[in-house]
């Protein structure tokens, strides 16, 4: 349910959310390179033909069902998902993001409320990217594991599991039940756990993977950098996370 004031914790999905997708033609964009060449390269390997009509297809149709081009690989190359993440991020290393002043201005505003990120890759690329962005360089009124984040997960390594995954989004509602709310010794129970998500926000930026399952788990969602046409999980839309961001300031 809908309810701004009710808001305490934000969850933000990092790629493309936290920093919008590399502008420019695939050709140019090093990310989607990566991922097509991981495609290829993956695909030829496990197949022994090039990837061509039948593999794309059958890549098209699976990612599909799984949404994540990761778990997609992972699926039709009989790997782990761990393997084939591995295989993408070593490849990401010479990207490079810049701090983003605006965004820094913004979590030192959000003081207020409790920040949690959550990347489907591995955990020690995500902390290197929000580095990158300079957010490491915000201090909060309280410990936190980097900047305003009280908790970063890499969802390759930490549930072994990408979202849109239903998993992803229970554990991480465990979490924050047994983190935030949670008094040792006091009764617990699925209808507490459901109550009390209800102060937590998901921001992503793609409707499917970030807000559909977030919603369904119970959480308010908020979509940014993008405008969908009206969909039943999505609560709020923003044209870039700076317009979320000075929409939560206001309070
Ligand atoms: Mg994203």
């Amino acid at each position: 349910m809908k309810n701004k004031t009710a808001i305490k914790i934000i969850i933000w999905d990092v790629d493309g959310t936290l920093y919008p997708s590399q502008p420019g033609t695939r050709a140019f964009n090093p990310v989607a390179a990566v991922f097509d060449q991981a495609k290829q390269a993956l695909t030829r390997q496990y197949w022994q033909q090039p990837y061509k009509p039948y593999l794309v297809k059958l890549f098209n149709q699976y990612k599909r069902k799984y949404h994540s081009t990761t778990k997609t690989l992972a699926v039709i190359t009989n790997q782990s998902l761990s393997k084939v993440n591995k295989y993408i991020e070593t490849r990401l290393k010479d990207r490079h993001l810049s701090p983003d002043p605006r965004l820094i201005k913004c979590f030192k505003q959000l003081d207020t409320f409790y920040h949690l990120a959550l990347r489907n890759g591995g955990r020690a690329e995500t902390l290197r990217i929000l580095k990158m962005l300079g957010l490491d360089q915000i201090t909060y009124p309280y410990p936190t594991q980097l900047g305003p984040f009280l908790k970063v997960w890499g969802a390759v390594d930490d549930f072994h599991e990408v979202k849109p995954a239903p998993f992803v989004f229970d554990q991480v509602k465990i979490w924050v039940y047994r983190h935030f709310f949670n008094q040792p010794g006091k009764p617990v129970s699925y209808r507490l756990v459901n109550q009390a998500i209800k102060q937590v926000l998901v921001v992503g930026d793609r409707p499917k993977v970030d807000l559909k399952p977030a919603k369904m788990a119970g959480f308010q969602t908020a979509l940014v950098w993008h405008q969908a046409e009206k969909l039943n999980y999505i609560d709020y839309q923003f044209k870039t996370i700076y317009h979320l961001c000075r929409w939560l300031v206001q309070g």
